[in-house]
This record gives structure tokens, sequence and C-alpha cells, in this order.
């Protein structure tokens, strides 16, 4: 059983097509939330995604999108992009994203936005923060985003211990004394200092999970952002990676 785990893909399609491309044939595609908002094809990016085999969950900018959070906690640039999403998302799309759940299980494996304690809002970044959110969940495995940081943290005998994921760095998770939380960075809008997109792929007969980076056009989806005049802080940022 071979899986992709996205997240953050932000209405970026030119990343999330090179991202499928890259990935190949799985058997299916876990979602983590934040397809929508911040980039200038929302739409196309959910429709993709659903396309296949898949499992997804919301995060903060689905429910921003549809109204369904108020962006007052949002920063200026991201409130007016959610705004935006909101002026294009077609109806379909609209009840699809407000029927996801913000929680979703398949097999060992418990899937969030941004952590298990707080689906939507948390930022999972450290170990002390990770720590906590072991209590809250009940699988051996728990698969999240929001932070846009590739990332894992590891419950054992021996405490949690966590750290930044590398491309093409892997994991084994076989050993069954682990408990694991796993950020496959993000498709659309990465934050590491690495412009790249980001994904994970897990082998359930192996038991590793393997981050991947792939180089996309930033320059096509930047010129797609002036045209649908999102804020310029936001077009600035992707070839940064920030
Ligand atoms: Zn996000």
């Amino acid at each position: 059983m071979r899986i992709g785990v996205v997240s953050d893909v932000h209405a970026n399609i030119v990343a999330l097509e090179t991202v499928l491309a890259a990935m190949g044939e799985v058997d299916v595609l876990w979602v983590l939330g934040d397809s929508v908002g911040y980039g200038p094809r929302p739409n196309e990016c959910v429709e993709l995604l659903r396309a296949g085999p898949h499992l997804a969950v919301a995060g903060n900018h689905e429910w921003a999108a549809i109204g369904k959070m108020s962006t007052r906690e949002f920063n200026p640039w991201a409130a007016r992009a959610a705004e935006w999403t909101r002026t294009e998302l077609t109806p379909e799309i609209v009840a699809y994203l407000d029927a996801l759940p913000t929680r979703a299980l398949d097999g060992g494996a418990t899937l969030v936005h941004g952590s298990p304690r707080d689906p939507i809002w948390e930022y999972v970044l450290d170990t002390d923060t990770a720590g906590e959110n072991f209590e809250h969940f009940e699988t051996r495995f728990c698969f999240f985003g929001h932070s846009h940081i590739p990332s894992f943290f590891r419950l054992g005998p021996d405490g949690v211990w966590g750290a930044r994921a590398d491309a093409d760095e892997m994991v084994e998770l076989g050993d069954e004394r682990h408990r694991w939380m796993l950020n496959p960075g993000s498709v659309g809008q990465p934050r590491d200092d690495d412009p790249r997109a980001s994904y994970m792929l897990l082998d359930l007969e192996r038991w590793t999970a393997t981050w991947r980076r792939v180089a996309y056009d930033i320059a096509a989806t930047q010129d797609q952002m002036r045209k649908a005049r999102l804020p310029e802080r936001l077009i600035e940022r992707l070839e940064h990676g920030w």
C-alpha cells in the first residue's frame, strides 16, 4: 500500500500538478487541509485532489473561505485572499468543503490539519506541544499540516523527540513502541526557506515515510496571482519559501 500525503496546497495548481506527477501512482491520497486560500486556483485544486481515491480533512482556510470561521485572526493578506477565494468558489465546491470533517481515521492513522487537540487552529512546532498532543489521538500515527514545515515527532520509551525533515529523508515506522506525528510540509506555500513543493510518501509494506521536494514553475503561479490581484506579499513569498 502506497499512500501520498499532501497538505497546504493553498490553491497553487502549478505546484499541485507538479507534485502529483512526481509522486506517481498511489493507492490513496491523504489531504490534510488548506487546499484553498492564498493562491489563484482554489476550485481547480479541490477538483484535482478529489479526482481519485482520497481522504481529506478541513483546515482553517477552508473554513474561512466558506464563512465557517471569521478572518479576524488572519493577517491582513491572508484575510484578503480568503475574501477573494470566497468569491471564486463554485457552489458545488463550497458544499464539498463544508462537508469535510476536521478529523479523519484510516486504519492506524488520524488525519488533522492543525493538531489532534485543536484540528483547525493549533500549530505543532515543538516537542512540548507535540508531547501534549499525543494524548489527543488514539492511533499510532497522526498526520498533520498547518505549519508548512516538513517535520516529525516521535513518542517512545525515551520520551518525545522531534526534528525537521530534509528532502528525501526517510523514517522507519515499524517499531510498535513508537507513536508518531508527521507533517508532510506544504505543497503550495513552503515556509522552511526551501521554495520547492513538499510532500510525503508512505509505504505500508516497508513501514517507511519519505519526504520529497520538487521544483515547480513558481513564476507561472505568481503570474496567475497577479492576474487575480492577490496581495503582492503573498506572491513574493513563494520564491523565497517563507
Ligand atoms: Zn496553510
